[in-house]
């Protein structure tokens, strides 16, 4: 039987230069998969921007920067909230309620 047909979890001792190469490289996937999730964030798009971040890295951070916001800018404070919002989570002024049509995209 060859090593490979007996190979054991027990019998695995893995390189530690592989551990250590591996494990600074999933840290350096995270950490631009947050950087993405933040930049998206201001853009209520927090979820893509962890994606597009860990596949892409800074190309996906720019992705993400330059995709449409998803939500309306509030007038006060020029932030973006979600479509629906009654209060801005920003500043705290209230919104008017306007009908959530995806091919619409008003800003009030
Ligand atoms: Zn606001």
């Amino acid at each position: 039987m060859n090593d490979f047909l007996n190979f054991t979890l027990e019998s695995w001792s893995p390189d530690p230069d592989f551990l250590a190469v591996s494990a600074t490289y999933l840290g350096v996937l995270l950490l631009m998969g947050v950087v993405g999730s933040a930049i998206g964030h201001q853009r209520q798009r927090a979820g893509a921007g962890f994606v597009l971040g860990v596949l892409l890295g800074p190309i996906g951070w720019l992705l993400i920067l330059f995709l449409p916001a998803a939500g309306r800018k509030c007038p006060a404070c020029l932030g973006v909230v979600p479509h629906q919002a009654r209060r801005c989570q920003h500043c705290g002024e209230e919104l008017s309620v306007v009908a959530s049509n995806p091919f619409r995209r008003r800003v009030i």
